[in-house]
């Protein structure tokens, strides 16, 4: 993505200047080198609308965007995704060195069933979320990678030799609950972890039709959150439901949209952030995505 390139050159420009600069210290030039090996270097942050679990396995636009992406990314020592589909009493991150590949859907093609995602998992980089939530987040054996998680991650990610771990939404937890979890685990990104929300802003599967012409309601709500992300107008996006019906309706439950709060809640000031995959699909399922660099 040119706004990626931008980024890295502005860095690397940065960092080129601070090393030949005559006065630096020692802590400076060793940060100054560790960014250049790309060690400091604080990763991407996305949100993807997954939309179908065969995305994973199509070549659709949808697909092929994650596959053109994961090719401009910085390679990452670790990915957290953040999935519609593992939900918990309390939050989890799982601490597997091997997680499996769930297929938590039913209906499928044997296609489906038979992909899987054999990326090693990051115990190091799940403890470290633990620590930094103040052990809010506990450690499970008991979750892989679901397919909100994998699906994304083969098109865009296809050696699968990037560490994966995960963590759960507690529905019971309000919104706010969600933003302010996220924010204490901003130093991950320094650290190299990449975060992925992976959902859908807008996500009403009991009105799904079968064509693609959105409801009035679905564009009114996708375009109104692309307005409020594009303002940094967290707090009303937080309140999603002061939106009254269109709100209702877009977030019948909210395990779809959570994942979006969490990207946001990352984002730090002056980063750059463009949409893409913005289809609205089956009327009522949002695809738009968020890379923030
Ligand atoms: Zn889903």
């Amino acid at each position: 993505m040119y706004i990626i390139f931008i980024m890295h050159r502005r860095k690397f420009i940065r960092t080129t200047l601070l090393a030949s600069a005559t006065m630096i210290s020692l802590n400076e030039f060793a940060t100054s080198a560790k960014a250049l090996k790309g060690e400091s270097e604080r990763m991407p942050l996305l949100f993807v609308g997954h939309g179908s679990p065969m995305n994973a396995i199509e070549e659709n636009i949808f697909s092929k965007k994650w596959a053109e992406i994961g090719k401009e990314l910085p390679k990452p020592k670790a990915i957290l995704c953040v999935s519609a589909h593992w939900m918990t009493k309390g939050t989890f991150v799982n601490v597997l060195a091997k997680p499996e590949t769930i297929h938590d859907f039913y209906g499928f093609p044997p296609e489906l069933y038979a992909a899987n995602y054999p990326a090693p998992g990051s115990p190091d980089f799940a403890q470290q979320t633990i620590e930094l939530s103040n052990n809010e987040v506990k450690p499970t054996h008991d979750w892989g990678l679901d397919h909100g998680c994998w699906s994304v991650l083969l098109p865009m990610f296809p050696k699968a030799d990037i560490p994966v771990y995960q963590l759960s939404l507690d529905l019971a937890e309000p919104p706010s609950y969600h933003y302010n979890l996220a924010k204490q685990l901003r130093v991950l990104r320094e650290r190299g972890v990449m975060v992925i929300g992976s959902g859908n802003i807008v996500h009403n599967l009991g009105m799904m039709q079968w064509n693609d012409k959105a409801y009035d309601w679905a564009t009114e709500f996708d375009l109104w959150s692309k307005e409020r992300i594009e303002a940094g107008d967290h707090q009303a996006l937080i309140d999603y439901d002061k939106k009254g019906r269109i709100a209702k309706l877009a977030i019948p439950t909210n395990e779809h949209y959570l994942p979006l709060l969490y990207t946001l809640a990352l984002q730090e000031k002056g980063e750059d952030l463009t949409f893409f995959n913005e289809q609205t699909l089956m009327g009522s399922i949002s695809m738009r995505s968020i890379i923030i660099s």
